[in-house]
């Protein structure tokens, strides 16, 4: 008796390789097998009158066979079969390459199905390797035929035929997680109609049918998943903060907060007073002053007497919030310190001693600051700053070093509402949703590459009022291999020193340099002794260099609208007029829809909306970055309404049974989905 957690080698035709080849999908048992879903499906119904046949097309066909098939070697390694196929209308040639078990299979007067591109003129047609099929065996043919992500050593045949076996033999034995009545509530239909039509749909309703109970099933768990972590955090009390008086630190910036800076800083100030941890996310588009409502809880919670910690993604980000916020702090009497990669053995334990005795209020620094080593006497506060690129568990990692200290998590990728409710289901949100006065619109400019020496001109014209340049730079792919960073910018940055700008500092970085030499470039820039920057997208997040006014992308076709986003949110940071201009010579309709999309609004969620409904979520938005469960068969873009419908059953169900007790089976879903981030349900 096989069952879900039979290994795949049970299944008839998987041997050791083959399971080996499966294991690197992640495919090791009949449930794993089972739930590999495919990534598109081909309509093989339509059964074409060989007449009709238009050559260049893939079609299917029902022919007799009419000729003996022949079999000949044309040269070592290498045979032929062929044979001659009619129906009603016509006859059709038909070769096999290297299978020459098919001229004892194929029998004169027997009729097949034959799948694949006609060739050949009006009057004679072919097909060459086609699929076959004896009639009334269509697994291949004359049906939906579903298209799976493949591996090497594994073929569509052979995994359809395996998912076909695993399906026959745990059909009876499919565990439904999701409870009848949420079921029924939703018009959803059963587990078995589901995974059978989600393979191998009889028609489009029914594959749209159990999609639709996958994707809901997914929301449902996952947001599901997410309540459950927010009621065990409501559940835990902490010592409310008493109300600081803010004065002095407003009165120490050198502007006054907007008004979405103040309510955020409100709403996080009310949740540090609650008795409860606070877990926000502050979330707003580039350039709207982030930094300063973090500085701002800081402040309130070391007022509070306790310690603050600010996680950036990256050195140079650490780096630049430690210039930043530093000095302003150190002024009110917040002793700050930095802590990165690159600190020294020697700084790092004085810093690390000083932080376990509280003798520093605020740490600064990048992943170093949850490494084993570092403790902290009385941690309240943890920010992290452009949250999309950390995960769920180093969130929580950073919470751990203290007793349920605050989180306030801060992110400048302006996340669509639905998306936001999925991957921040376990938080609350503030929005910042209005830029620091003053800031001109950045001028946009999508062009073509014979624009360059009209660019160049331009660029230089900037440099000679004073102003910094950012190019981030061509990518050339040789041969199809993942194109190589480094020379990319290095010889960018070398031509343009030497041929096109001999006179101006040309200064480069790229990923592969050391954080050090990076840090070393960055601040060079910062400080006004370099005039142009060629990078790869490492300057993509958070940089902050108020003097640079152009932001040049080549090659902008490679990036999505929300990238192109962040790398204009580089410049128009100061007083100075600002400009981005896009090169691509790429002549796809969606790639200079994107670009002029870009032309078009500066405003960060419509252009992820924009990005979402292009794109689709992806990995762009990083769900697995975030340790949050990835979703196979949702589509954040199109399932908005099963989203408010998963969420809405999810409420209902955990108000019914909020520890599901009731639910075995569909807490123990939860708990697997859950599972990577199992030390976030702690
Ligand atoms: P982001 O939200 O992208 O992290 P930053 O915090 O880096 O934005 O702020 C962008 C720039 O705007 C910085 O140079 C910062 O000093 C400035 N800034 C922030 N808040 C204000 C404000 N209320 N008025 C004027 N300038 C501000
Ligand atoms: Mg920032």
């Amino acid at each position: 008796m096989a069952d879900l957690n039979t290994n795949v080698r049970y299944i008839k035709g998987i041997g050791e390789a083959k399971a080996k080849s499966l294991g690197k999908l992640g495919i090791a048992t009949l449930g794993d097998l089972i739930n590999w879903f495919p990534r598109r499906y081909e309509d093989r119904r339509e059964i074409k009158p060989i007449s009709q046949l238009i050559p260049g097309e893939p079609a299917c066909v029902s022919a007799m066979i009419a000729s003996e098939p022949k079999l000949s070697h044309i040269r070592k390694g290498m045979d032929l079969v062929k044979v001659r196929a009619v129906d009603d209308t016509g006859a059709l040639d038909v070769t096999f390459f290297n299978q020459s078990w098919l001229k004892n299979q194929l029998r004169v007067g027997e009729t097949y199905t034959f799948y694949g591109r006609a060739e050949g003129s009006l009057l004679r047609k072919s097909m060459a390797s086609p699929i076959v099929e004896p009639e009334g065996r269509r697994e291949h043919t004359g049906r939906i035929v579903p298209i799976y992500p493949l591996t090497a050593g594994i073929s569509q045949l052979l995994l359809s035929r395996a998912i076909r076996q695993g399906l026959d033999s745990c059909a009876d034995i499919l565990p439904d997680c999701l409870p009848d009545g949420v079921r029924q509530a939703h018009q959803l239909c059963r587990v078995n109609y589901a995974y059978e039509n989600i393979h191998f749909p009889e028609a489009p309703e029914a594959l749209d049918i159990a999609r639709r109970r996958l994707a809901f099933e997914e929301l449902f768990f996952f947001a599901i998943g997410l309540k459950l972590l927010r009621s065990r955090r409501e559940t835990v009390s902490v010592e409310p903060f008493q109300p600081v008086d803010m004065a002095p630190f407003y009165n120490a910036l050198p502007f006054t907060l907007t008004d979405a800076q103040r309510r955020c800083v409100e709403e996080a100030i009310a949740d540090m007073q609650s008795g409860k941890p606070m877990n926000r996310l502050c979330q707003g588009d580039v350039g709207s002053g982030k930094t300063m409502v973090a500085a701002a809880c800081v402040y309130f919670c070391i007022k509070n007497g306790r310690q603050a910690a600010l996680m950036a993604p990256t050195e140079l980000l650490a780096e630049q919030h430690y210039r930043g916020l530093a000095p302003l702090l150190e002024r009110l009497n917040i002793r700050c310190a930095l802590l990165t990669g690159s600190t020294t053995v020697k700084t790092k334990r004085s810093v690390t001693a000083q932080l376990a005795t509280g003798e520093i209020d605020f740490a600064i620094g990048t992943h170093a600051l949850i490494s084993g080593s570092v403790a902290y006497a009385d941690l309240g506060l943890v920010v992290t700053d452009e949250q999309h690129r950390f995960g769920v568990a180093q969130r929580t990692a950073l919470a751990e070093k203290g007793e349920h200290p605050h989180t306030l998590v801060m992110s400048a990728t302006p996340i669509p509402r639905t998306l936001a409710l999925i991957l921040y289901g376990d938080l609350d949100v503030s929005v910042i949703d209005q830029l620091p006065p003053g800031r001109k619109p950045i001028e946009t400019y999508a062009v073509t590459s014979a624009y360059h020496p009209r660019l160049y001109a331009f660029i230089r014209k900037q440099v000679e009022a004073g102003r910094q340049v950012y190019i981030v730079c061509p990518m050339v792919s040789e041969n199809d291999e993942l194109p190589d960073e480094r020379k990319a910018v290095t010889e960018y940055a070398q031509k343009l020193q030497t041929e096109i700008f001999p006179d101006l500092k040309v200064a480069f970085v790229h990923g592969k340099m050391k954080a050090r030499e990076k840090d070393a470039v960055m601040s060079a820039f910062a400080a006004g002794e370099t005039d142009i920057l060629v990078s790869t997208t490492v300057i993509e997040v958070g940089v902050d260099v108020p003097n640079a006014n152009l932001m040049v992308v080549e090659n902008a076709e490679r990036f999505g609208l929300s990238q192109l986003h962040q790398l204009r949110g580089r410049v128009g940071r100061g007083q100075h007029q600002s400009y981005c201009v896009l090169v691509s010579d790429n002549k796809n309709d969606e790639t200079r829809q994107r670009l002029k999309a870009m032309t078009k609004t500066a405003d960060g969620f419509k252009i992820a909306e924009e990005d979402l409904r292009l794109r689709g979520p992806g990995d762009f938005f990083g769900l697995r970055q975030h340790g949050l469960p990835g979703l196979r068969v949702a589509d954040l873009g199109c399932d908005t309404r099963l989203l408010a419908e998963a969420q809405s059953a999810a409420d209902g169900l955990l108000a019914e049974d909020p520890a599901l007790t009731h639910h075995p089976a569909t807490a123990e879903r939860v708990r697997k989905l859950f599972q990577q981030s199992e030390n976030s349900l702690n």
